[in-house]
């Protein structure tokens, strides 16, 4: 057995197996090498379910699911019922004349049951147990709370993460084959020997033994940690190599950026804030270089990018190609959707109103110039056919759009400066692609309102200096967030304050945290509220005179567009939404937001909602409604009484429930240990350090062929 070799050719697979792995991204033995498990079990502790008996007492953990509530067949008596898992097997739950307690736990949630095993003859269950939340084991490298368990006397069995078609038993029985096999000793490190030395960190081979099969909690947690290492490492070791890359382009060199970007401010009827000036110096200064600026600008929601980007494209407009007397440079801009696209489009051409420069708006649904040759004032929609040849002959100077500016078809003469708004992935692949389709790499900027904590940023975006604005402009009404107890009097009064914020002519949202109601047999256990429900209810019973609209991620996007526009041309006052709404969308009418189960949502990602009604000088209002009125939600959520500052809010979604509520996170292509070691600074800072020294040394990883394979792989090592 080899570690490359395919697991289709060892092991029979049945087709749901097959497909698991498949979906898992599990091809080869490596690969199952490298599936860790979630967390761990001491054999013998606590009973496992497929050993329960009726007529005992037990205790068991495992995650619940399945919660249900209804009236039992024969007596009607109200039921709430729930099923447990855990690796060995499943059992009932059944709390009789307490349907509630069926409504405590949310699918999926790890638990610890206490009660009697009833069921005598039949199928055992467990009859009105004593359930609650518990910690399932988590990487002890977080300094998480002590696992449930007692430390056990024998060695600890592996649970792999729950994956519909297989089993961790599965799992733990090929691992074992693979290991008894030898293919293990015939894998090579990724990380150099002098890095791991210095940490005091575990080699492969040991590691990847006590992370499946390890004697101690302590065993497992050395070799978690250096798994978490490795990758936080190697995706430093790639971030590295693309700056180097970068620095070796040719850009284009621009001299005059800092008078031109203040001939721009000159004409805006505000003054910049001190951050919009440091960045837009950070920016002016990279332009001086003659390689390609890679920056990242973070700034809150309302912190005024826009303006940064403004002020900065003005200066590349204005600029001449090298050696030429004529022509100017390009600016392309990337929003991440249309509606965003032809906002941008009008913000530019308010902005350039008195310094007038051609600009194009392309999109899926057309295309649009300004100004028009036949009334100059105004933008005028043209055929895309046209647009693309002033784009390539240089006529036109600056072109927003989606995506889609990144297709081939659009071909600029001088394209010498890409800003990208709101596109975490964008900076790789499509930066690459990018630079390489101009002779001349342009100068790339990426912005983001996403709150993301510093030790994340320093990671994925390690490859980018970085701009942030951290004070918005002045005269800002400063929102008002109150968390109201989901009772009916805390309901009533919320919508009061959205009645008297509409009869003054504003707009509200209202959030929920689903788009469709669950199967109505359990719309009693899974409480969330409901998009297109609440849409019907506050139309028919609370808001009966105002025009309410829908909004989720289940419409098509013509009909998003259309429900987005309707709002912000005010034909809506309402506009019920899931968080779809919650990137960048600009309605300055819109001053309240109400948002349903507050507490299923992160607080960064609260903060970007409430970000939604803070975007004029009338004084906004957020309502956070959670489903339940338990403390522990509740102080989570004070957080955001007290704090405005997106990127302190992130932190404290970090330390407070992990890496699962950062925002963003399935995007970012990190796997869950190396999210956990987010928590770790000073791991995130060793690994850095190590990277760059290690690039330095050896630029093409030519002494380092393991991990460059692991980088290949990973799509993140490019041969220059
Ligand atoms: P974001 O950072 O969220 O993209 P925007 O660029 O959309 O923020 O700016 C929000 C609003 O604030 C816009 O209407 C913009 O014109 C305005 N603005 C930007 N900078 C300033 C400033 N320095 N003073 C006053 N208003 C500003
Ligand atoms: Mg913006």
């Amino acid at each position: 057995m080899e570690p490359s070799d395919a697991l289709e050719k060892l092991f029979r697979l049945t087709p749901p197996q097959r497909a698991a792995l498949r979906r898992l991204g599990i091809h080869t033995v490596e690969n199952l090498l490298r599936h860790f498990p979630s967390r761990y079990e001491a054999a013998g502790e606590e009973s496992p379910i497929a050993g329960l008996v009726a007529g005992s007492e037990a205790t068991i953990y495992g995650t619940i699911g399945n919660l249900d509530t209804r009236r039992s067949w024969k007596r009607r008596i109200p039921v709430g019922e729930a099923v447990i898992r855990d690796s060995s097997g499943s059992i009932k739950v059944m709390w009789f004349h307490q349907p509630y307690l069926a409504k405590k736990f949310s699918e999926g949630m790890f638990v610890k049951a206490v009660g009697a095993i009833s069921g005598k003859g039949g199928k055992p269950y467990l009859a009105n147990p004593h359930v609650e939340a518990a910690d399932p084991v988590k990487s002890p490298l977080l300094s998480r709370p002590r696992a449930p368990y007692k430390e056990a006397e024998g060695a600890l069995f592996a649970v792999y993460p729950e994956s519909r078609g297989i089993t961790s038993l599965w799992f733990r029985h090929a691992i074992e084959r693979v290991m008894q096999s030898g293919a293990l000793e015939r894998l090579i490190d990724p990380l150099p020997d002098d890095v791991r030395e210095k940490y005091s960190l575990p080699s492969l081979q040991s590691s990847l033994r006590a992370i499946h099969a390890p004697n101690t909690e302590a065993h497992a947690k050395a070799a978690r940690k250096r798994f978490a290492f490795e990758e936080i490492f190697a995706i430093n070791v790639a971030r590295a190599l693309e700056r180097r890359q970068n620095d070796s382009l040719p850009s284009f060199c621009i001299k005059d950026g800092a008078r031109l970007a203040d001939t721009f401010t000159a004409s805006l009827p505000f003054s910049l804030t001190a951050a919009q000036k440091r960045a837009i110096r950070d920016i002016v200064s990279d332009f001086a270089r003659p390689h390609p600026m890679a920056r990242l600008l973070e700034g809150d929601v309302g912190s005024g990018k826009t303006a940064v980007a403004a002020a900065t494209s003005y200066a590349v407009v204005k600029s001449r190609p090298l050696g030429q007397d004529f022509g100017t440079l390009q600016v392309a801009y990337m929003a991440p959707t249309e509606i965003l696209a032809t906002q941008h489009f009008n913000s530019f051409i308010e902005f350039f109103r008195e310094l007038p420069i051609s600009i194009a708006l392309i999109t899926g649904s057309g295309c649009r110039k300004f100004p028009s040759k036949s009334s100059p004032g105004q933008a005028t929609s043209i055929s895309r056919a046209q647009l693309l040849k002033w784009v390539e002959n240089g006529e036109i100077a600056m072109v927003v759009g989606t995506h889609a500016l990144i297709q081939k078809t659009v071909r600029f003469k001088h394209l010498a400066y890409a800003i990208v708004d709101e596109q975490h992935r964008f900076g790789t692949a499509q930066r690459r692609a990018l630079a390489k389709k101009e002779s001349v790499a342009p100068h790339f900027l990426s912005m983001t309102a996403t709150p993301i904590p510093r030790t994340l940023a320093l990671t994925l975006y390690g490859d980018l200096d970085l701009s942030v604005l951290d004070e918005l402009p002045p005269g800002r009404a400063v929102i008002t967030t109150r968390i109201v107890k989901n009772t009916g009097e805390g309901r009533q009064e919320a919508y009061e304050k959205i009645r008297a914020e509409l009869a003054l002519g504003r707009q509200a949202y209202v959030i929920c945290p689903r788009i469709e109601e669950p199967d109505p047999e359990k719309a009693n256990a899974l409480q969330a509220k409901s998009a297109k429900a609440e849409a019907k209810r506050l139309a028919a019973d609370v808001f009966p005179k105002h025009r309410i609209g829908l909004l989720h991620g289940a419409m098509k996007p013509a009909e998003k567009d259309e429900a987005m526009a309707r709002f912000a041309d005010h034909e809506l006052d309402i506009l019920v939404a899931t968080s779809v709404v919650e990137v960048g969308v600009n309605v300055p009418n819109a001053t309240v937001i109400l948002i349903e189960g507050a507490e299923r949502f992160g607080l960064a990602q609260l903060h970007q909602l409430r970000g939604r009604v803070m975007r004029s000088s009338h004084p906004p209002y957020c309502f956070l409604l959670p489903e339940t009125n338990g403390s522990a939600s509740l102080a989570r959520l004070r957080a955001l009484e007290k704090s405005t500052d997106g990127f302190v809010l992130a932190e404290k979604d970090l330390e407070t429930r992990g890496a699962g509520d950062l925002l963003g996170r399935r995007q970012w292509g990190m796997t869950d240990l190396g999210m956990e070691a987010l928590q770790n600074i000073k791991l995130i800072r060793a690994a850095r350090e190590e990277a760059s020294a290690l690039i330095e040394r050896d630029p093409a990883l030519s002494a380092h062929a393991a991990l460059r394979r692991r980088l290949e792989e990973a799509g993140q090592f490019h041969a220059e």
